[in-house]
This record gives structure tokens, sequence and C-alpha cells, in this order.
């Protein structure tokens, strides 16, 4: 299946995607095919397979079996203009497989600043080790991006919006300029998700999704994807099988049974973050809210304009606050767990200082009040909104009570 996208609804294509009768046979999901060997007929046919480098052909466990195979093709039947969809152990995974099938000794990496920290310091270091030269540029400055370029400049890494201070760049703006100069653009799209922003079709070359978010939904697995055109998606499948990576079939059953509910979680957290983001726009505990999704915010214009969705994740800053106040108010939460990831049906608060972590943007940023820095990241679960207020509620009273 290539992606084809608009036919139907978002819903529609969430629930039909990837469910071929030859790998669902009569019941409605693809079984669990868990396998290392697969059988052979006859000698004939085991030579016959061995210079078969297909896409859904079995030949050995490490090239996967039914079950992976309809979680691949329905994410790429969901992302407009891949032509294929490499599944790797993990979001990092993705992002480091993906930009090791682009990248090569000599080659200069552009990375947005505001990345997720580990895209930052892989790229400083594994990358670095292989000889690729990293430079961070701001996002922001379009017009000092075409600058940027050498004539080394092999690729630029993208988000949207930015991990922790969730700012959304002109990607297609972006895309456009890192194309007219011969570099090839990925973008970790984890947040929106292809429902919500289609990213090739916006200009990039490699789109790229952690499944443990939103995919997966019920915080109890690990897989990251890469989708592209048919000239990306061959180079990201040969790395991928060069490293050997390979996911579980019980883990792809379960990215399978989380995606058919993805589109109705996106919208429940999406409207209950934008309940709490205006909430906490009036708490005088609070100096700057950064939520895309509500009128008013700096990235607000550009979520309208190239986003049809979002999700639950959004961050805030306290107004000057210290370090043991944050932690008063994260640790009175109930309902808000402290840790890593988001996209589950619970819950997060996590506390954040991205001032060590930007190198080509200031933080605080200009025209900020140089005491609130603090920020806390809250991932939206499928809770009660206003049981959810009422938690937050009482973190900032305790935060103030020493
Ligand atoms: C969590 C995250 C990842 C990494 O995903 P894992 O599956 O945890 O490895 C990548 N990008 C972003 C933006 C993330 O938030």
């Amino acid at each position: 299946m290539t992606g084809s996208g608009g036919k139907h609804g978002k819903g529609t294509r969430l629930v039909e995607a990837g469910r071929r009768k030859e790998w669902t046979g009569p019941v409605v999901n693809p079984p669990v095919w868990r396998g290392s060997t697969h059988l052979y007929d006859s000698e004939a046919e085991r030579k016959a397979a061995i210079g078969n480098n297909r896409d859904g052909q079995f030949y050995y466990g490490r090239r996967g079996a039914p079950t992976q195979w309809a979680l691949s093709d329905a994410l790429t039947g969901l992302e407009e203009g891949a032509a294929g969809t490499v599944l790797y152990p993990s979001g990092v995974a993705a992002i480091t497989g993906a930009m090791l099938s682009v990248l090569k000794p000599g080659d200069v990496l552009l990375v947005q600043d505001n990345v997720y920290e580990p895209t930052r310091l892989n790229a400083l270091g594994l990358l670095k080790t292989f000889g690729v030269e990293t430079r961070f540029f701001d996002p922001f400055d379009l017009d000092c991006f075409g600058d940027v370029f050498c004539d080394k400049t092999r690729a630029v890494m993208l988000e949207v919006p930015g991990s922790l201070t969730m700012e959304i760049c002109d990607v297609p703006r972006l895309a456009a300029i890192a194309r007219e100069k011969g570099a090839v653009s990925l973008i970790d799209n984890t947040w929106a998700t292809s429902l919500g922003f289609p990213a090739l079709s916006h200009g990039c070359d490699i789109a790229i999704m952690s499944l443990t978010k939103h995919v997966g939904g019920h915080s109890d697995m690990m897989m990251g994807s890469a989708s592209a055109g048919e000239r990306w998606y061959r180079k990201l499948r040969n790395t991928a099988q060069a490293l050997g990576h390979v996911v579980s079939p019980d883990d792809a059953a379960l990215a399978l049974r989380g995606l058919r509910t993805m589109g109705l979680r996106l919208e429940r957290t999406v409207d209950t973050a934008r309940q709490l983001a205006e909430w906490l726009k009036t708490r005088p505990e609070v100096a700057h809210v950064m939520c895309p999704l509500i009128e008013g915010d700096a990235s607000h214009t550009l979520w309208k304009r190239d986003f049809t969705g979002g999700c639950g994740l959004f961050s805030f800053v306290l107004k000057g606050r210290d370090e043991a106040a944050r932690a008063r108010f994260v640790d009175t939460l109930e309902l808000f767990g402290i840790g890593y990831s988001w996209g589950g049906y619970e819950s997060l608060a996590l506390p954040f200082d991205p001032a060590s972590i930007r190198s080509a943007t200031p933080w605080p940023p200009e025209g900020w009040d140089e005491a609130d820095r603090l920020g806390i990241r809250l991932a939206i679960g499928l809770e009660d909104p206003q049981d959810l207020i009422r938690d937050l509620a009482r973190g900032f009273e305790a935060m103030d009570q020493e």
C-alpha cells in the first residue's frame, strides 16, 4: 500500500489501515506471528528466496512477518506520499537509523536548536565519531537559514513543535530551502503524527515518529518508525537491515491495537489540553504557557495554517519560583505522574530546564524576565479535565507553602 491519504476521513483510515486479508485471515486483526525461522517447502524455494528482498515476503524473522508488515503498511497508508515505513525498536532508534541512512563521513548535518535532547546528543556523540559534523540553527530565523548551508551540508533535522519549549517553525519553508540546497530533510513528527501534520506533503523527505507515544498509547511498549517516498525508503530499509533492526510481533500487535483508537485519544487530549492551558494562563504562579493549540500562543498561527490536529502535550513556565518550589508542586500532584515519555492514557508532569540544551537560541527567550525560567511539561491523558485542574490547583497551593 502506498500512502494515499485523502479518500476517507481520519477515523475510517485508522480503522482500515494495514488490514489486508492475506495477513488477517478470517479474523479482524493480524495474528501475532512469533517466529525467527521461516520454513521453506524445498531447497529450490529457499534458493529462490535469497535474492528476493521485497516487503511482505517470508524469508527469516529479521525481515518480519505479517504482524510487523501490517503495522508498517498501516503507517504508510496514513502518511500521504510515503512508499514505505521502516519500524525500529524505539523512537531514538528511528531517529539515529534515519540519520545513518542519509549521512556519510565528511557530511554536515543541520539540526534545529530545539530538538529532542537525545537527537542533539546523538548528533554530537555517535555521528561525530563517524565523521559527521553537526551545526545547530535557529528554526525561526528564516532569512538566515539559507546561509547556514555549505557545500557539505547533506541533511536537515527538524521537529515540530520543538521538544519541551513547544514552538512551531515554518516546516514547509525550511524543507523547501533544504531541497533547494540539495539537502534531505528529516522531521520528528511524534507530536501531531501523520494525522495532524502530513509531513511528507509539507515537503519533508523522511517522517519519523516515536510510536511509543500516541500509536502505542498505553505506556506499555516502545517502538519508532520512519516513512518516506521510494528513494529514501530504500535507503532507510537497507540501513535498518544492516543494523539488524527488527521489532517484536507482540509489540507490533500492541501498536496496531493502539493505532485504532489514536484519533479518538488525540482529539480528547487536545480538548483537555486546551482547557488546562487556558486555565493555567489565568494563574498568578504561571509566567508563560507554551501551547500551540490555543489562541494567542506564539505558534498558534503556524499551527492553524499547517496542522489539522495535535495532542495534549504542552508546557508552562513558573513565575519566579525556585527548584524547591517546583519540586513541591510536582510532588503534590496525584493524577500527574512524574516521568518521561507521553502519549499514554495517563497524565504526566515533567520539570525541565532547556538552557543547557540550546546553543543557537537563547533560554529564557528574549523579552522574558530572567527569573521566569523553570519549566514544567504536561502530558495530558484521558482523565476528566476538571479533576486534572483540581490536581494542579492543589499543586500550586503546596508550592508556595515552605
Ligand atoms: C520520546 C520522544 C522520542 C523518542 O522515542 P522513544 O520511543 O522513547 O525512543 C523522539 N522524539 C520525541 C519528540 C520524543 O518526545
